[in-house]
């Protein structure tokens, strides 16, 4: 029979590292490389690790855990302990800019103005390549009120909404 509390401890553990460092390793620079993280790793020297029943090693103490990219995560699993000396711990981890729906997309434009719902599609599609998730992405109304808090007035017309001295940034 499962037990059903330590089946979950390994998903509570990662849990609550996303907590105490308040975001999910992406937002991190990998410990070893520099590259984009993808994964919290625990240190091979923290000192009250469990194994959970499919011997999967976590921590309640998030502070062992540090990010790391997927390629140099494998390496220092493959490692263990003696991968010490090359995985530099730090306290402190760079994180990396967070992403800026407007400047990604958008600028300001004196001479152009763009249709609301061409606008919105934009916006979905870097939506999308930031991959968040559904309850993340904003409705169109939610949307034309960010661009408001930008100092984007927007107008009907007989063609939809458009949104005043604006422009798509690939234009
Ligand atoms: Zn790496």
């Amino acid at each position: 029979m499962i037990n059903r509390s330590a089946e979950r401890a390994y998903d509570k553990a990662q849990a609550r590292v996303r907590e105490y460092y308040g975001d999910p390793a992406s937002a991190f620079l990998c410990t070893r490389c520099g590259d984009t993280a993808h994964t919290w790793a625990l240190d091979h020297r923290a000192p009250n690790a469990i194994l959970d029943y499919r011997g999967r090693r976590y921590s309640e103490e998030p502070h062992w855990y540090f990010p790391l990219c997927d390629r140099c995560e494998s390496l220092y699993a493959t490692m263990g302990p003696t991968a010490g000396p090359i995985f530099k711990r730090v306290s402190t981890f760079d994180v990396l800019p967070e992403p800026d729906w407007f400047a990604d997309t958008f600028a300001h434009s004196d001479d152009s103005s763009t249709l609301g719902a061409t606008a919105y599609s934009a916006y979905r599609v870097w939506s999308d390549a930031e991959g968040l998730s559904p309850s993340e992405v904003w409705s169109r109304r939610a949307f034309y009120a960010r661009m408001e808090e930008r100092g984007i007035a927007r107008r009907k017309t007989s063609n939809g909404v458009v949104l005043l001295r604006l422009k798509l940034k690939s234009n």
